[in-house]
């Protein structure tokens, strides 16, 4: 590859914009094509758990994105029948001591406006919105892509960054739709003066019950509060309106906790998602396309980590870019090597956490008794594969030229 042929990122979310930040650090140029109008991110919270700064470190936003997160006062998990706590993470001094890095929630459109200022700063990144791609052609010396208004771009090679329903993926693997699991969310943030319930609202907390969560936190400093409601899909609202969704969950959570209701009672019902991920595959590229982020492995959201993931890799995938001296099949199989069984843990880990969340019966109970007899050290010990962060092979153990 030619360092002077702009490399091709299809999609603006977070993993695309953090392989931009991470190519240009490495002086790479780049042009990143998003199909919505406008760059941004849909409004809702998320959470990073400490690993996420190994990243951001490195495409230097960690400060930015701090000024614009909060820190829990810790990760709670209560029963969602009766409102006892089954297990807390704290996540205060002790947690920060032992993982270097705090743990945050964020505004999403507030992390994707300090990646984004950051590339509009950048002379290497070119931010083209409003260009949707429908297919790309490989030709032996680079790629051209096509987009849905007849436009095309030609770069040295594609990024496919572009989500869940990657087309980019589609179109190299043609391995299907993403997996339903049957649950489906609503998500809602609410000004914190309209909280009514009885919660504790400077916690991230999760609600486990059979066949359904809830997870909620504050944001932007505790103005604002973020819910977010998963249940097993029932035939209750096939008519898919707001009145059937309502009389959907009033089914489904008629056993919660009454605080659980009153947090429903405020849920925005308009939209809906599918809940669903993909089983891990060991390869993510073909000639000058790779994949990253949710294109490649998505996950449930049950470690809340799919996003990290996502900026794991941009940082990954431009060093060994960067690493390879033009040889992009080097460079697309050392990144694989690199991540995949990283993210397949996250996905696999991901669906039994969601397995322990919904459980019922006996089944419940053990979990229940399980998590209840888990130390702080404990805890810190399961999470430290992750929470440690993402360090590259040294270049010897890549077998990469010196
Ligand atoms: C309810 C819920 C809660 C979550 N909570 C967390 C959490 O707390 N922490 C966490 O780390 N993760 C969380 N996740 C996961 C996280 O949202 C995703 O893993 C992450 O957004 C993936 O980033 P990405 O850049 O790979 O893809 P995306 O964020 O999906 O970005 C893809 C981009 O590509 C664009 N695009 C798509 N197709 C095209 C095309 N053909 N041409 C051009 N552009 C295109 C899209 O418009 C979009 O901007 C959660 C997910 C859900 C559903």
């Amino acid at each position: 590859m030619d360092r002077n042929d702009p490399i091709i990122i299809v999609g603006g979310g977070l993993g695309g914009l953090t392989t931009a930040l991470a190519l240009a650090r490495r002086g790479w140029p780049s042009r990143v094509l998003e199909g919505a109008p406008e760059f941004g991110a849909i409004g809702f919270g998320i959470q990073f758990g400490p690993n996420v700064f190994h990243a951001l470190d490195r495409i230097g936003v960690s400060g930015a994105v701090l000024e614009k997160a909060d820190t829990p006062a810790a990760v709670l998990m209560i029963d969602a029948l009766n409102g006892q706590e089954v297990t807390r993470v704290a996540t205060g001094s002790g947690f920060r001591d032992r993982f270097k890095y705090p743990y945050i929630i964020i505004h999403r459109i507030d992390l994707h406006n300090v990646l984004l200022d950051a590339c509009r700063r950048d002379p290497l990144i070119t931010l083209v919105g409003d260009t949707m791609v429908r297919r790309f052609d490989e030709t032996s010396d680079g790629i051209t892509v096509n987009t849905e208004d007849g436009r095309s771009f030609r770069g040295a090679f594609l990024v496919g960054a572009d989500g869940i329903r990657s087309r980019t993926r589609a179109q190299m693997l043609a391995d299907g739709d993403p997996l339903p699991n049957g649950f489906m969310g609503f998500r809602t943030i609410v000004p914190m003066g309209e909280v009514t319930a009885d919660v504790q609202r400077d916690v991230v907390a999760l609600w486990g019950g059979p066949g359904f969560h809830m997870v909620h936190y504050p944001l932007r400093h505790g103005t604002l509060f973020n819910i977010v409601a998963v249940f097993r899909r029932s035939a209750h609202s096939e008519r898919g309106d707001v009145a059937a969704y309502r009389a959907e969950l009033e089914h489904i959570y008629r056993n919660a906790h009454p605080t659980m209701k009153a947090l429903l009672a405020m849920l925005d019902l308009d939209r809906r998602q599918a809940v669903g991920d993909r089983d891990p595959i060991r390869h993510w590229h073909k000639g000058r396309v790779v994949l990253l982020g949710d294109a490649a492995h998505p996950t449930l959201q049950s470690l809340a980590q799919g996003a990290c993931m996502a900026i794991e890799d941009g940082c990954c995938l431009a060093d060994c870019i960067a690493e390879a001296n033009g040889d992009h099949e080097a460079a697309f199989r050392r990144f694989e090597n690199a991540r995949v069984v990283r993210t397949a843990r996250v996905t696999l880990e991901s669906r039994y956490i969601w397995e322990v969340y919904h459980a019922d019966g006996i089944a419940r109970e053990v979990y229940w008794q399980m998590l209840g007899e888990r130390s702080e050290a404990d805890t810190y010990r399961c999470l430290a594969w992750l929470y440690d962060g993402f360090r590259l092979p040294d270049k010897a153990a890549r077998g990469a030229p010196p």
